[in-house]
């Protein structure tokens, strides 16, 4: 399992080589994040291993386990991915390091006031619904502006950019599409944000296309740990 690790790892780094070839940016300027939810602890430490240091992962208890469990490894960096109850703020105060799914002022709040003081503020990108499914948690489009207004108060935290979930359907020409739009909105908003730079989207399926469209962080679970069973 280790050995296939590292070809899938390696796999998913010559993509990314491949994909920021195309589209002429320095493949440094892209972030990988490899989505380790729902993977035992091992797999992320024979991860780390490799080289990878920035780890999504979605659910809280799943994810405390892993944190606590390699709190030794000082440069591992954690970010919370999944939706996130007002009930369990604290912990991902207290523990990660980015949250990519702010979308609601309470849990800024919440956060703003539970950041540890010992810790740096918590980096958090903003989420769009950006194909406007009503099962889909994020903001609007056209709310993302205000929003971020009200974010950038918050001394304990720092709005770093944006995050999307595409449509899951294997058309490209709506990818594409809603990928532009969220690019169009990033570079908007990024010129009123100071510390505005990552714009989040692309999973293992659409990666390339999501660097085409000006992703400089891309969410990958599958292709590098394998498939899930949840
Ligand atoms: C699970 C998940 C991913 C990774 O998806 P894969 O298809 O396994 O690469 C990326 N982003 C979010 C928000 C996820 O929940």
């Amino acid at each position: 399992m280790p050995e296939r690790l590292s070809q899938r790892y390696q796999q998913v780094q010559n993509r990314l080589h491949e994909a920021c070839n195309k589209a002429f940016i320095a493949h440094s300027n892209v972030r990988l994040l490899a989505v380790s939810k729902t993977q035992p602890t091992h797999a992320v430490k024979a991860c780390y291993d490799l080289g990878q240091r920035a780890f999504g992962e979605n659910y809280l208890q799943d994810a405390l386990v892993k944190i606590k469990a390699l709190a030794h490894l000082d440069d591992i960096q954690w970010h919370f991915i999944g939706p996130l109850q007002s009930n369990k703020t604290k912990a991902v105060a207290e523990n990660f390091n980015f949250l990519e799914t702010l979308s609601r002022i309470k849990i800024a709040e919440k956060l703003d006031k539970q950041r540890p003081r010992y810790l740096a503020p918590l980096n958090v990108l903003v989420q769009i619904n950006i194909s406007n499914e009503p099962q889909k948690e994020g903001l609007g489009f056209e709310q993302a502006n205000e929003f971020c207004a009200q974010i950038q108060h918050f001394k304990r935290l720092k709005l770093r950019g944006l995050m999307c979930i595409a449509q899951n359907t294997r058309d490209e020409s709506v990818l594409r599409k809603q990928y532009k739009k969220m690019n169009t909105l990033f570079n908007e908003l990024k010129t009123q944000y100071s510390e505005f730079d990552y714009l989040s989207m692309g999973m293992s399926n659409d990666m390339e296309l999501a660097i085409e469209q000006g992703s400089n962080e891309v969410r990958i679970g599958t292709d590098i740990f394998g498939k899930r069973n949840n």
